[in-house]
């Protein structure tokens, strides 16, 4: 069996930024695999043309390029925000606004957003609204763990039900 459409696909791997050198922002080491269904959209497309064909025990390591995953940083996106917009009753709680302080917030239209403090001036607050991997090149190694056909359901709701021992 392959890595192809419709099969559910647990692999184990290790991601880091940039490269093999590179820090390590997630691994399934030590954790169960990861298992996703192949073909249908769920993961990064990048992602899954490097793992088209693999079989089980297949050893991977790839980068996917920032612009093919979230995306490069965009200087426009980091905004001044006048510093009483995020006063709670006449004042600033203490330790909101440092640098690297991620802040959930709402626009006029209510939809909800993360920022991260970028540098806070006398009157005003950069932040960044970047999505916090933006201008980061993803760099995915491990092997296939196991492949099995994906059930209907699974299909239909885009994410797998069991792991590949148990259904067969
Ligand atoms: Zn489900």
């Amino acid at each position: 069996m392959v890595v192809e459409k419709n099969k559910a696909v647990f692999v184990h791997y290790t991601l880091q930024e940039n490269n093999a050198e590179g820090e390590v922002i997630e691994s399934t080491h030590g954790d169960s695999p990861f298992g996703f269904i192949y073909g249908i959209g769920q993961m990064l497309p990048d992602f899954e043309a490097n793992l088209k064909g693999l079989k089980e025990g297949d050893t991977f390591a790839f980068t996917i390029k920032a612009a093919d995953a979230y995306g490069e940083r965009d200087e426009s996106a980091i905004v001044d925000i006048p510093k009483h917009v995020f006063e709670v009753n006449g004042s600033i709680p203490p330790g909101l606004l440092e640098v690297g302080n991620v802040i959930p917030l709402i626009d006029q239209e209510g939809n909800h957003y993360d920022g991260i403090v970028h540098s806070v001036g006398l009157e005003s607050v950069k932040v960044d609204f970047n999505h916090p991997m933006a201008g980061i090149d993803l760099y995915f190694s491990g092997h296939i763990e196991g492949i099995r056909d994906a059930n209907p359901e699974e299909i239909e709701h885009g994410h797998v039900h069991y792991g590949f021992e148990e259904y067969e």
